[in-house]
């Protein structure tokens, strides 16, 4: 039994939606189907998520959304037409979004979460009616019905594995069971979204739930890439790679899918392949617990922006007991979580998202940091990249990070900093943003011209 989950684009049109039952239905082991919202068809469309967003923002500030309301609803009728379905589906929807903004608005956080959510919910069952119309035994089941429990922290939504109980009985259900991503609820029946992007995390959870022989992520990409295509030209194709590697590519940068994903698949260890809707036939990109690394050393270069830089000097820092560890107090207290600490004697650099900062922020932490911890100096600097390189066969070669250097070198940029050593599949180097791009580049050539697919 598979799960596959099918990305925005994939489901974005009636088009597309037919692709996805000629998908499904070619294989008989294709038992669950989860489906993201319809999003885009062309490049500067917009998502029905962003439409959403828009609407929930309209109601909540008590503005007209008559405009925003008709967009989603036009969406979702183009669809419909296209596939021959009858207006009533898009009246089931357009209800639904109704009793949605009628809502309570006193929660924002929970209202923006309703509408949100809609998008993924309203498009399995428009997806499962067609599946029907088509003749198929297929069914909508919503992840309330199903037990798709999740925690109740608004800002930190994680699914909870005492729902896998009830989740494995999807297995048991006759037929093709149509299942929207990006949502669960709380034990009390509160509805929660996960993430942008998050739909990748319901299939994987399902996947791991109902011990799937193979988590199929379609998307609109043959595979993942050994760098970002939309930077290198014709990056070699990665058929094969480990849960870390893809965990570390995601982490910088790697949108293809969504770095909270992997965990529940690694966990039951229920492999994963990537592949895209409008090109089934082509393998994909397949991610696995071990594969055989003795050919290639790196098996990809990630590189993402929107880092900043914490630095702190105090005299003798080395020696003083408990210094980490108050600094570290201060940024949980501020809940900014951290993503490197490189070190010296007498300093310490902290790596922090820059979304997570704002100017008040940052003169707050300045100023707790001089004063409680009586350092010398301390200031943020923003628009940092990460680079990463990523390969489990990293850890076996010798001479790599001075062939990474070199090459840095050779753009004429300046190294940040370098972090090497706490995970044993990558090394990061901080880096100006401004560098990001002829870096990438120099170290795609270092590491990859002239290399075959690989595997
Ligand atoms: N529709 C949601 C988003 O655009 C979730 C998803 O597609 O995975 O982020």
């Amino acid at each position: 039994m598979k799960v596959c989950k099918f990305g925005g684009t994939s489901v974005a049109s009636a088009e597309q939606i037919k692709k996805v039952a000629a998908i499904v239905t070619s294989d008989p082991t294709r038992k669950i189907v989860v489906v993201s919202a319809p999003g885009k068809r062309f490049g500067d469309d917009e998502k029905v998520t962003d439409l959403l967003i828009r609407l929930a923002e309209q109601a909540l500030n008590d503005k007209k959304i008559t405009h925003e309301l008709e967009e989603v609803i036009n969406r979702y009728r183009l669809i419909a037409e296209g596939l021959g379905l009858s207006e009533g589906i898009v009246h089931v929807i357009e209800q639904d979004l109704q009793q949605r903004l009628a809502r309570d608005k006193n929660d924002p956080v929970l209202y923006m979460d309703y509408l949100k959510a809609s998008g993924e919910d309203n498009n399995a069952k428009l997806i499962a009616a067609y599946f029907k119309h088509i003749g198929l035994d297929a069914k909508y089941i919503c992840p309330k019905d199903a037990g798709l429990l999740v925690n109740d922290r608004p800002e930190r939504v994680r699914a909870l594995p005492e729902g896998d109980e009830r989740l494995v009985k999807l297995r048991d259900e006759p037929g093709i069971v149509v299942f929207p991503g990006f949502f669960g609820y709380t034990e009390d029946g509160t509805l929660r979204t996960f993430n942008r992007g998050g739909s990748d995390i319901t299939g994987s959870l399902l996947a791991a739930a109902t011990e799937a022989e193979l988590y199929e992520n379609f998307t609109d990409v043959d595979s993942v890439f050994a760098a970002n295509p939309t930077v290198v030209d014709n990056p070699v194709a990665i058929d094969k790679m480990t849960y870390r590697e893809m965990r570390e590519l995601a982490y910088a940068g790697f949108s293809v899918f969504h770095d909270e994903a992997l965990m529940p698949a690694f966990r039951r260890s229920v492999p994963v392949c990537i592949k895209n809707t409008n090109n089934p036939e082509a393998p994909g990109t397949l991610i696995v617990k071990e594969r055989n690394n003795s050919a290639q050393p790196v098996i990809g270069i990630a590189a993402d922006d929107g880092f900043s830089t914490l630095f702190v000097d105090k005299y003798l820092m080395n020696q003083e007991i408990g210094f980490g560890r108050r600094l570290l107090q201060i940024l949980e207290e501020e809940e900014i979580p951290f993503e490197h600490t490189p070190s010296g004697i007498d300093n310490i650099s902290v790596i922090l998202r820059s979304k997570f900062i704002n100017t008040d922020k940052e003169a707050r932490i300045i100023q707790r940091v001089k004063e409680e911890l009586n350092a010398d100096d301390v200031h943020i600097q923003s628009d940092f990249s990460m680079i990463v390189l990523v390969g489990e066969g990293m850890r076996h070669s010798t001479g790599l990070a001075a062939r990474a250097a070199s090459a840095i070198a050779r753009t004429g940029a300046s190294i940040q900093m370098i972090n090497q050593g706490s995970s044993e599949v990558s090394l990061v180097f901080g880096v100006h943003k401004k560098d990001e791009t002829k870096i990438l580049k120099e170290l795609y050539a270092e590491f990859f011209v002239e290399s075959a697919v690989l595997s």
